[in-house]
C-alpha cells in the first residue's frame, strides 16, 4: 500500500519539529483535497437537474414547439435565480473554508453583536406577523471575533428560523455567558427538523425536505457556512429540533477575556 510521511523519532529538536509540521499540513492539504472532491461532486448533481430543466424548456420554446407565455418564462426565471443564489452561496462558503486563516478578530460585545442581528431581522418577521424576541446576558460579555463573520452565522440561522416558522410563530435570540464561553441561542416555534434529517443539516446542500426548500428559495448551504465560520473561531454550533415543534440553534464561543462584572468601574 501506500507509505504514509512519518515523523523522525530521533535527530535534531529543529529537524523533528520541521518535519512534525511538514506532516500536519500534509495532512490539513489533503483534507481540503477530499474537501473540494466532495464539493465537486454535490455540486455536479446539483447543477445537473436545473439546467437540465431549463435547457429543456428553452429548447422548446427555440424549436417552435410552445409560445413563451409568462408563466414558463416566470418558472426560468425562478429557476435561474435559484442557481445564481448557489453561485454566490458557494463563493461564500470558500471564504468561509478559508476564513480562520483571514479572520480579522477583535474585542466584541456579544450582546450588543447578537442584539443589532435581532434588530436586523424584525422588520422581515413583522412582515410574517413572528414575533421576534431578544433576550440579553446580564452582563456584557466579550469574545474575540471577526465580527461580520459572526453577525453572517447569526443572520443565516435568525432567517432560518423565520423562513421555517409559520406565521404568527414566535422566534428568540438569546446570549449567555460562563466563564470561559459566550453562548447564543435562536430558538423558535416553526415546523421543526425531523431525528433522520438532523444529523445532516450542516453539511453541504442538504435541505430537509426538498420541495419545502425549494419552495423557500433555499439551496442548502447556509448552515455549512455557518459551521465552517463558527468553527473558524474554534466554537461550536450545535441543533436540536422536534418535528412540528421547533428548533434551537446553538453557537458557542469562546471568551478570550474574563466578562466585566462591574467591581473595576
Ligand atoms: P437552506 O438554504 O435550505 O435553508 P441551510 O443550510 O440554511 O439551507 O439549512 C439546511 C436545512 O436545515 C434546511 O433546508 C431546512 O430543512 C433545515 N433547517 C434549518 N434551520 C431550520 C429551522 N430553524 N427550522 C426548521 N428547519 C430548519
Amino acid at each position: 500500500g501506500k507509505r504514509d510521511f512519518e515523523v523522525p523519532r530521533k535527530g535534531p529538536e529543529e529537524v523533528r519539529r520541521l518535519a512534525a509540521t511538514l506532516y500536519e499540513m500534509t495532512k490539513e492539504l489533503k483534507k481540503q483535497e477530499d474537501w473540494r472532491h466532495h464539493l465537486m461532486e454535490d455540486l455536479t448533481h446539483e447543477l445537473r437537474t436545473p439546467l437540465t430543466t431549463l435547457l429543456t424548456q428553452i429548447e422548446a420554446i427555440v424549436d417552435g414547439l410552445y409560445e413563451p407565455d409568462p408563466e414558463r418564462l416566470q418558472d426560468i426565471y425562478d429557476e435561474l435565480i435559484r442557481l445564481s443564489r448557489l453561485v454566490n452561496d458557494l463563493e461564500r462558503l470558500s471564504e468561509a473554508e478559508s476564513a480562520r486563516f483571514s479572520l480579522n478578530v477583535r474585542r466584541t460585545n456579544m450582546v450588543d453583536l447578537a442584539r443589532t442581528v435581532h434588530s436586523h431581522f424584525l422588520p422581515l418577521a413583522r412582515g410574517k406577523s413572528i414575533k421576534l424576541t431578544f433576550e440579553p446576558a446580564y452582563v456584557p460579555c466579550y469574545a474575540e471575533v471577526d465580527r461580520d463573520k459572526i453577525v453572517q452565522v447569526l443572520s443565516n440561522i435568525v432567517s432560518n428560523a423565520i423562513k421555517y416558522t409559520s406565521e404568527g410563530g414566535r422566534v428568540n435570540i438569546a446570549v449567555a455567558y460562563s466563564t470561559d464561553r459566550t453562548v447564543i441561542r435562536c430558538e423558535d416555534n416553526g415546523i421543526g427538523i425531523s431525528a433522520t434529517d438532523l444529523p445532516y443539516i450542516f453539511n453541504r446542500l442538504y435541505r430537509a425536505d426538498k420541495s419545502r426548500s425549494r419552495f423557500s428559495g433555499g439551496v442548502g448551504l447556509g448552515l455549512s457556512i455557518a459551521k465552517a465560520l463558527v468553527e473558524a473561531h474554534n466554537g461550536t454550533i450545535e441543533a436540536t429540533s422536534e418535528l412540528g415543534v421547533g428548533s434551537t440553534f446553538t453557537v458557542t464561543l469562546p471568551n478570550t477575556f474574563a466578562p466585566y462584572r462591574g467591581e473595576d468601574a
